[in-house]
């Protein structure tokens, strides 16, 4: 391994690097590693799990087998524990994009990120439908200077808002049960929705009516501005006059997640409606590069996670076999 600037150049080359770490780019990981092949395995977001992680950790998940009523949150925690088991074989980024796919003449492939470049012999393509990022304030604000320091869209350490006074902006299920957590810990918190309605669980909302979070609806952001010890918050009232200014400590925004796969054509692979094509094999025309979960199509395809479970032993086993072809298949584990 060579450091260029802040990029990581990885000299060694791997057997494969499963892009996105969603529900079926985890376990991905985890087969091939039980497959005895070196992975890396890249995310987007700041923790795997994908769209269960990032959009309903708290939701039951019946339609799995083996699973019974489990949460999204516990199903992840399952799949960490299996990467874990194999934690020799896999090597977990998170926070990086893959922006470049490179087919190089000898067939091998290299791929970069703002922070490394990574060589390999396959690559498996889970990136769902296309990376994730918050969905920013709709109003122009100093994000360079704020966002990370006083406008958050995650939570990384609940503590870090400990005594605080903290605006949440939102009115989903992600938004309500932050503000429900911050209460715990928080000096004061107040939700601000431009509706007057929630599209959340009727128990969270019940919840929230009866917490001493401070809800401010309907009012949407004018601005936000740094002032020495925290920031000013400009609001209007959706349909009135009001224009209150809050002075707190943090903003947190819940504006839900975009998604963006332009990133496949980019890299000259075959997609239909936004789809990666691929073949009973799961491998797209290009060889060496397979496609699993939510990213995929073909007939049939099913956009669950047990179907995406499904097709990752038929990928990895082929690409094994393409890779490794003194190797057996194996009956089972
Ligand atoms: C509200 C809701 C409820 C659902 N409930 C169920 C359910 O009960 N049962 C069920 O089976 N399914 C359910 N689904 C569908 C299920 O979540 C998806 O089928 C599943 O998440 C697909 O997994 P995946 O790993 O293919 O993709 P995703 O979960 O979308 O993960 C893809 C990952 O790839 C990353 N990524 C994308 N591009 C890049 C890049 N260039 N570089 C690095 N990383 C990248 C993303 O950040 C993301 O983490 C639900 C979906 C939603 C929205």
């Amino acid at each position: 391994m060579s450091d260029t600037g802040n990029v990581t150049v990885e000299d060694e080359l791997t057997d494969v690097v499963v892009i996105g770490g969603g529900p079926i780019g985890m376990f991905t990981a985890f087969y091939s590693a039980m497959r005895n092949l070196d992975v890396q395995l890249i995310d987007s977001l700041p923790q795997l799990g994908g769209q269960v992680a990032a959009l309903y950790p708290e939701k039951p998940i019946h339609d799995i087998a083996g699973f019974v009523s489990g949460t999204g949150a516990e199903l992840i925690a399952n799949l960490q524990r299996q990467i874990d088991s194999f934690g020799d074989r896999i090597g977990v980024h998170v926070n990086e994009e893959v922006q470049g796919l490179e087919r190089l003449d000898d067939g091998t492939f290299v791929l970069t990120t703002k922070q490394r470049s990574v060589h390999t012999r396959s690559v498996i393509v889970a990136i769902g439908s296309g990376a994730f990022a918050p969905r920013p304030l709709a109003i122009d604000y100093d994000r360079d200077g704020l966002d990370g320091s006083k406008v958050f869209y995650f939570v990384k350490r609940l503590a870090d808002f400990a005594g605080k006074n903290v605006v949440v902006a939102g009115g989903g299920d992600a938004a309500i049960d932050w503000a429900l957590e911050l209460e715990k810990i928080a000096g004061h918190v107040t939700l601000v929705h431009r509706r007057d309605n929630f599209r959340a669980l009727e128990s969270s909302v019940a919840q929230l009516r009866e917490s001493s979070v401070e809800i401010l609806t309907p009012y949407k952001f004018v601005d936000v501005v740094n002032e020495d010890a925290g920031l000013r918050i400009d609001l209007a009232q959706v349909k009135g006059d009001a224009q209150p200014s809050l002075h707190v400590d943090a903003l947190l925004v819940n504006y839900g997640f975009t998604s963006d796969n332009h990133l496949l054509r980019d890299w000259g692979l075959p997609v239909k409606r936004g789809d990666l094509q691929v073949n009973e094999y799961l491998e797209t025309e290009v060889p060496g590069i397979y496609g699993v979960g939510d990213a995929v199509n073909y007939p049939g395809k099913v956009k669950l996670i047990s179907a995406g479970f499904g097709e990752v032993p038929r990928a990895v086993n082929h690409l094994s076999e393409e890779l490794y072809p003194d190797r057996k298949q194996p009956l089972h584990s």
